[in-house]
């Protein structure tokens, strides 16, 4: 079984490390599938050890081996983030396709986090990565319902939409477009708390801006992280949250 878990840590690993690639290229418009990795800096190609997820970066003490500047730490962080993210999925659903589905799902979302968190932008293309990877985690699941799935579509996205209507810059277009995709996978009550896990981490977010005293005005701040934390969240544990907010409140 330890077995299995390192080697599931390890899958994530190297996923996590193809989500910063992606994360990289998708705003340069490169393919994410041609191409050697090279150095930042020298670019010099990589070898092979040296792309191992984690090992790679100790091996090379954290610097390049042909020009000896240091590598960025963005790397094995987001390796490390790819192995726990698969370890928690695998734990939610154990050893099937879910843990599967759901995981790709959630890799997705990293990458849209990263490159708005980046850029302050949601691309075209990983927003159709995620409605594939989202139908495919329905049609795993099984028990589609069209209705539930429109329902689940508006929910969220309309509200977010009447607000930017009203408030210039509430929300971003890629933020509303994100919230509607995420309606094709997740039943209305969880998209719900999507939104609201999601909006309630950007304003913790925003609040420790204000308290360090590093928030300025005017200023965006990029909301496909929070919502990403949220969707994340409702997709594995959506159900137990909201019988446990039923049940306090209303029990
Ligand atoms: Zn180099």
């Amino acid at each position: 079984m330890l077995l299995c878990y390192l080697y599931v840590f390890c899958i994530g690993a190297c996923c996590g490390s193809f989500a910063l690639l992606a994360a990289d290229r998708i705003p340069e418009k490169r393919s994410i599938v041609k191409g050697r990795s090279r150095c930042t800096y020298c670019h010099h190609v990589l070898s092979w050890y040296e792309l191992m997820p984690l090992l790679g970066y100790i091996l090379c003490k954290g610097r390049c081996r042909y020009c000896g500047r240091k590598l960025s730490i963005v790397y094995p962080c987001m390796e490390l983030v790819g192995g726990i993210l698969a370890w928690i999925c695998f734990f939610r659903y154990g050893f099937n396709m879910l843990a599967v589905t759901s995981f790709f799902v959630i890799m997705i979302l990293t990458v849209i986090s990263v490159i708005d968190f980046r850029t302050l932008q949601i691309h075209d293309v990983t927003l159709y990565m995620l409605v594939m990877a989202g139908l495919v985690h329905d049609l795993v699941k099984g028990n589609v319902q069209l209705l539930s799935m429109i329902q689940s579509v508006l929910t969220v996205s309309v509200p977010m939409f009447l607000i930017s209507r009203l408030i210039k810059d509430a929300y971003g277009e890629g933020d509303i477009q994100l919230m509607a995709i995420t309606g094709l996978f997740l039943s209305p009550a969880e998209n719900i708390l999507a939104g609201f896990l999601g909006t309630l981490c950007a304003g913790v977010f925003v609040l420790s801006l204000f308290v360090t005293g590093r928030a300025h005005k005017g200023a965006h701040i990029p909301f496909a992280p929070f919502l990403s934390i949220g969707i994340g969240m409702a997709m594995l544990y959506g159900n137990d949250i909201i019988s446990w907010y039923i049940l306090t409140f209303f029990g």
